[in-house]
This record gives structure tokens, sequence and C-alpha cells, in this order.
């Protein structure tokens, strides 16, 4: 891409002078202690080539991007058996909501809000003897993290503080659709969120989905190219929950946010970018983050539409 640093710089310069509103998720403790100013961004092009500006080596907690990993794996596991067990519109409503599910016979709408990730996380504890092993195996390949860990201070602090999250797990699990005790599933899915990675570790470990399911350096075989599709299809209508349409308007290509104020964005066939900054909007998408992938989408036009 022509002159791309300079564009992500000035894109990053042009936010760090705007106000910087919003707060930092505090309803998980461990989350709350982070510097807020923290900035980082890297974008990784299909061919391995490289960007950055500001914190991007620093680590922060993924939270909820990771729901994308747990949905390649879960595909590439059973295909299209999964939507047997849960839909892939959007929500429209809040990623923790519960309101859906009660005249939706506990079928989440889609992966990536609370309640479908918590289902696929029951996938999971179907699949493996020891899924949380197999899930961090699995995440480390995809990454290349070799010596990647859960960060069990922070699973620890959802675990002490996760009601929303327990109270989703036991309504699905009313309807018949967890088949594991909610226990199980729950803690696979605390350590799940808890993954941390940097800005630059981030935009490489979703290169597949702009390199048609291939992970780019290694070649790693991650999903098909039409499930490569699907995710980016399911991430650009229910990624970022009821901010979505915002972020399809705003930015323009498929992404996934998380509440420690990170964000992943592909653009298919071209790259993949992470943002990182902690402050996040009343839709617990993270302020700057959303301004910067706007900012950036207008300047290169690298849009999907
Ligand atoms: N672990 C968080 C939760 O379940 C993930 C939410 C998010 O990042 N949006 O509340």
């Amino acid at each position: 891409m022509i002159d791309c640093q300079n564009i992500l710089d000035n894109t990053y310069q042009k936010v760090l002078k705007m106000e910087h509103v919003g707060d930092v998720a505090s309803y998980i403790p461990e989350l709350s202690t982070v510097n807020p100013d923290q900035f980082g961004v890297c974008l990784i092009t299909k061919n391995g080539e490289q960007f950055t500006c500001g914190d991007a080596t620093v680590k922060f907690s993924i939270q909820s991007i990771a729901k994308v990993l747990s949905l390649s794996l879960v595909l590439s596991k059973i295909g299209d058996k999964l939507w047997e067990r849960m839909d892939f519109e959007p929500s429209g409503t809040a990623f923790n909501s519960l309101v859906q599910l009660e005249s939706e016979n506990g079928i989440p709408r889609n992966p990536l809000i609370n309640a479908g990730a918590i289902v696929m996380c029951d996938i999971i504890c179907d699949l493996f003897d020891d899924p949380k092993t197999a899930l961090l195996d699995y995440v480390r390949e995809v990454s290349g993290i070799k010596d990647l860990q859960y960060a069990t201070d922070i699973a620890a602090s959802e675990q002490a503080t996760g009601y929303r999250n327990y109270a989703l797990a036991n309504f699905i699990k009313s309807f018949e659709n967890i088949h594991n005790t909610c226990n199980q599933v729950t803690d696979l899915y605390f350590h799940l969120c808890s993954i941390e990675m940097t800005c630059e570790q981030l935009a490489y470990t979703f290169g597949f989905l702009a390199n048609q399911g291939k992970q780019i350096k290694t070649d790693m075989k991650v999903v098909k190219p039409a499930q490569a599709k699907r995710i980016n299809a399911i991430m650009q209508t229910c990624g970022f929950y009821d901010e979505a349409g915002e972020f399809a308007f705003r930015v323009g290509l498929p992404g996934k946010s998380g509440v420690g104020g990170g964000m992943v964005a592909i653009l298919p066939n071209a790259f993949s970018i992470a943002v990182w900054s902690p402050k996040l909007n009343k839709h617990g998408n993270s302020y700057r983050g959303m301004k910067f992938l706007e900012y950036f989408t207008d300047e290169t036009q690298d849009t999907v539409f």
C-alpha cells in the first residue's frame, strides 16, 4: 500500500489531538487497572508487510476479539453443524444481553455475542477431553505465539464477577442448548476472554481472514476460503453488537471489538489491522479505535464498500 506508514502516522496524530472520552471497562475489576492513555496500531498486509504506530508491542486483554478464534476453531471442526446451535443474524442488542434468548428458545443470534460464544465453548467442551488446553494450543498455533498463556488473573476476576455470563449459561441450558455443566462452559469462556496479545500479534493472528483462510507467513490452513468469507460476513454484521451498523457506516470493514479496548478489522485479500485504546464508548467499543479506523478508511478508501 502506497504510503501506508505515513497515512497511519497522520491518522494516529489526528486522533491523539482529539478529545479523549469514554471509560475503561470496570465491570471486570482486573481490566480497570490499565493505563487508559495507551494507544497502539498495527497493520499487516497479506504479503507480510507490517506497519505500526504507538503502543503496538504492549500486551492487552483481547476479550471478545477471541470469540472469532473460537468460531474459526469450531467451524474448522464441525462446519455448518454449528448453525444447528445458533444463528448468524445481527442482534442489535448489547454483547451481554439475555433478552432475545427467551423468545428464541435459547438459540443465540450469532457467535460473536456472549450467548453465542458460550454455546461455542460448550461445543469445544464436547470436542476435546481437555478443552482449555486444546483451545490454548489452537490459539498458539494460529498466532504463532508459542508461549501464549491464559491471563489467569483476568479470568479469575471475571469468574468472581461474571453474573450475566452465569445467567446466560444457565438460561441457555434451560433450553437444552448447553450439554456440559454451566461451570465447565463458563470456565472455558472466561479463559477464552482472558487471552492477551499486542497489536502486532493480534493483527498477525487475524491475517488468515485477509488471506482466504490461510495464515500469512506459515501458510497454515486455519479455515476453508468459504469459511473465511463467512467469518468476515459475521464480523461485518455482528462484530460490534448494537454498534455494528455504526461501524459499517463509519469504517466499512468486517471487524471485532473487545472490552479491553482492542479492535481488529479486515480488508479481505489485502490486510488485517489491530487498534488498541482502553477507553470505551457506551456500547463497549474503543472510542479511539473507532475514530482511528473511520479516519483511516476515509483517507485510504480501503473499505469493502
Ligand atoms: N469477557 C467479557 C464479557 O463476557 C467480554 C465482553 C466483550 O469484550 N465485549 O463480558
